[in-house]
């Protein structure tokens, strides 16, 4: 490439671009999964949507492997690319509440807690994930699941509008009614079909929560995950709630007499009260035995969003693999805890979300989401800090995934998933949407210039 057509790129931006010899560049390539180290050419941080589409056609007229950064949160590290361009979105953080319509409009380098920070002081809330860290951009175009799902639907069932640059450079906003094809697409379809430069929300009130963790020793697990599997069909939707095989780490706040103990944990937000949380939670609570602890408490609902994040700062290694899980018969959850005791690291994890309520209530063909069938969504994410541990993890994550999977043998979450998985296992996470997926990529992007993603090929 020519220095003189990097200048030029360069007086096309308002924002910044970094090249391999400024002082910056390892920081500004860097991931939040430090297990992925790639080194592209040129990393062009963009402020506004005339800097995308510069980006979007210098990427494009220069032959580029493009990439596009939101929050850099996703596990195999599809925000950048080795000797390509990394249209990093970051510095885009603008959030607009429109507090009397309940609408929501975000730009794509927000994090889940920058919205969160946003919107509750009025009392309302986007449904988003579980760690206030991690990028809307990426989170919502894999579809989103968190504590509001089962009240409120995934994200992507909560989004009314997204501003797009295509392949071409060209501009379009994509609704029910504008591009409805495209619409469909952005909600599950991953960053295949353009730059997302603007998402507009459905909020919902939602001020403090009754919320926490609660840990037992892994001694009860088998009780705990019976116990819930069949809760949750009856438990009212305000209650958002997951389970977890992981170990209390060792470290303040957690009890020093359970640092390093494989646990199971029920970790949940009621949207209401502590009496009728306390209500709604004792059919399942009175039946288990005494926990190592129980930290349920009222907090702002930003509290319980970023709960986690000081156990996951940016720098981990990270390994993920996922399933969306329809039947968890008793056999399963007994392979669940003999893997889960295998974990590598204390903060290595296994998560089961629940996909009910009102993400069932939104048809199948709606949105390409694949899990409309699933019970749960489950994550098993290794974790470490030592970089020495990268093969270890992986080897865990591999086995465990493998130990289950037979149990629900068809897609997961793409959020939740590896770059080993294939084509294949895109194909079966989107099932009978695939060949429409590849048919709307045909038409918005027929030569796959964005395809570090879950890539969905163009239709022949
Ligand atoms: C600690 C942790 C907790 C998590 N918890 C949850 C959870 O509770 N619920 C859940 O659903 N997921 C969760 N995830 C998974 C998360 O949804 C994915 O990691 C997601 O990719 C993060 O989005 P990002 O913007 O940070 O990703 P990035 O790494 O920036 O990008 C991910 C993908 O999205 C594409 N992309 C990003 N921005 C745009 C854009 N503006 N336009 C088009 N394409 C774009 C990129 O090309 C890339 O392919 C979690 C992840 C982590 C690490």
């Amino acid at each position: 490439m020519r220095d003189e057509d990097i200048g030029q790129f360069r007086q096309n931006l308002r924002g910044r671009l970094i090249t391999r010899s400024d002082s910056d560049y390892d920081e500004a390539r860097s991931l939040y999964n430090a297990m992925i180290d790639k080194r592209p050419l040129l990393i062009a941080k963009c402020v506004d949507t005339a800097d995308i589409i510069a980006a979007v056609n210098f990427g494009r007229e220069h032959d580029l492997l493009i990439a596009i950064r939101g929050g850099g949160h996703n596990g195999p590290g599809l925000a950048s690319c080795d000797d390509g361009l990394v249209i990093d979105l970051s510095m885009m953080k603008g959030v607009r509440v429109d507090p009397a319509r309940a609408i929501v409009r975000v730009e794509p380098g927000c994090t889940s807690g920058d919205v969160d920070h946003a919107t509750h002081v009025f009392g309302l809330a986007v449904p988003f994930g579980i760690v206030a860290s991690t990028g809307v951009a990426g989170l919502t175009l894999g579809g989103g699941t968190g504590y509001l799902t089962r009240k409120h639907g995934l994200t992507i069932d909560n989004l009314l509008e997204a501003d797009v640059v295509l392949a071409d450079g060209s501009f379009v906003t994509a609704s029910e009614n504008d591009h409805p094809d495209l619409f469909w697409a952005l909600r599950g379809g991953g960053g295949n079909f353009g730059v997302v430069t603007s998402f507009l929300f459905r909020a919902h009130p939602v001020k403090m929560v009754y919320a926490g963790p609660i840990f037992w020793d892994a001694a009860h697990a088998r009780e705990i995950m019976r116990a819930y599997r069949d809760f949750l069909p009856k438990a009212p939707e305000e209650l958002g709630i997951f389970v977890g095989l992981k170990t209390v780490p060792s470290m303040e706040p957690f009890p020093r007499e359970a640092w390093g103990k494989r646990a199971c944990a029920l970790i949940s937000s009621f949207n209401g009260s502590e009496t009728d949380g306390k209500k709604t939670l004792a059919p399942l609570l009175d039946k288990l035995p005494s926990p190592f602890f129980d930290w349920m408490g009222v907090m702002p609902f930003p509290a319980i969003q970023s709960m986690f994040d000081p156990i996951f700062p940016k720098g981990l290694q990270w390994y993920w693999k996922g399933d969306f899980v329809k039947d968890l018969p008793d056999e399963a959850i007994d392979v669940h805890i003999a893997e889960a005791a295998k974990a590598p690291s204390e903060i290595s994890l296994m998560h089961l979300y629940p996909i009910d309520g009102a993400a069932m209530r939104v048809a199948k063909d709606e949105t390409p989401w694949g899990g409309r069938n699933a019970t749960f969504s489950m994550a098993i994410a290794a974790v470490d800090p030592r970089p020495s541990q990268a093969e270890k993890l992986k080897s865990w994550g591999r086995a465990y995934w493998n130990a289950v999977h037979k149990f629900n043998p068809g897609g997961g979450y793409v959020n939740f998933m590896d770059a080993d998985e294939g084509e294949a296992r895109v194909k079966a996470s989107y099932g009978e949407h695939y060949e429409r997926l590849a048919a709307i990529k045909k038409k918005y992007d027929p030569a796959n210039l964005f395809r570090v993603n879950q890539n969905i090929r163009p239709a022949a």
